[in-house]
């Protein structure tokens, strides 16, 4: 990607670095539980945080850079700032109001509106604060654990979580959180797998519409050769399949909550090839039911 030199967004919560007063408490049930979803790319925050760390002093926002210094951070603060113009055009089609999410850097642990993240947590995003969580030593993960290394893999992460504000902000994660508590674990799973896919294919349509820009610093495309398959590549290394059988050697598809390899590269494909949200119904498309 040729991404320097264009617009940070400055919706950035930089707590690297900054200790955490009253956070740094970890252990029991919970951190095990955040341990078994490193693998994951977000999902459900509530499921995985430890909640009892819920009431510990929040930070304050005063102390909390709002721009990054080093190069990483300013990645993602561009990403972010592409997601902001080019969602805040499809709302607006859609004669809708979007609002900026916020997204905050944080390194070993911080306290989230969703609950307790340790380092261990995977980027995720909190409905209650609309708030991207993201741990950037997961991006040297990515790279070293799961052959998912580039620029565009670490975008479409971001493009992902972004995802999940767009599915708050059209409502889409009330009407699945309303039906929690009525269905059984497996029915919810199938649920989780249609929200995350539904992520994947809103991380493609920003795909889409990323392609189009141009940076004129290089006189070129913000997007190369190359750059698709980045993402393709992360989607195909995640997927719950092959995490499953990487972790323990076998395939429970009723445990998967964010589809096979195979759906999260068709999803995020099609969003990609499209560009209209309207395409990106996971919840009635046969193939998911
Ligand atoms: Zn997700």
């Amino acid at each position: 990607m040729l991404w320097q030199g264009r617009r940070q967004s400055e919706n950035i919560e930089d707590r690297r670095g900054i200790s955490g007063r009253g956070m740094a408490v970890g252990g029991g049930i919970g951190t095990l539980l955040i341990a078994a979803v490193v693998y994951f790319l977000g999902g459900d925050p509530s499921a995985v945080l430890d909640q009892q760390q819920q009431g510990n002093i929040p930070i304050e926002q005063t102390e909390v850079p709002n721009k990054a210094s080093d190069e990483a951070g300013q990645f993602a603060a561009t990403m972010l700032a592409d997601t902001e113009d080019i969602w805040a055009k499809l709302f607006n089609d859609m004669n809708r109001q979007y609002v900026d999410p916020k997204l905050v850097l944080f390194s070993n642990s911080t306290q989230s509106g969703c609950g307790f993240a340790s380092e261990a947590t995977g980027p995720f995003y909190c409905p209650a604060d609309s708030k991207v969580y993201l741990d950037i030593s997961f991006f040297d993960e990515m790279k070293n654990r799961f052959n998912a290394a580039g620029d565009f893999a670490q975008a479409y992460v971001i493009a992902h979580e972004v995802g999940h504000h767009v599915q708050h902000l059209l409502g889409i994660t009330n009407k699945v959180d309303a039906q929690r508590s009525r269905l059984s674990e497996r029915e919810m799973n199938k649920l989780s797998v249609k929200l995350e896919l539904q992520a994947d294919f809103l991380a493609g349509v920003w795909a889409h519409y990323e392609q189009q820009l141009q940076n004129p610093k290089f006189n070129a495309n913000v997007i190369q050769s190359g750059d698709i398959n980045e993402a393709l590549n992360a989607a195909n290394a995640i997927g719950d399949d092959r995490l499953q059988k990487e972790s323990q050697g076998y395939v429970v598809p009723d445990a998967f909550t964010h589809g096979t390899s195979e759906q999260r590269i068709y999803w995020f494909k099609k969003g990609y090839e499209s560009g209209d949200i309207n395409d990106g119904d996971t919840f009635s498309d046969p193939s998911l039911n």
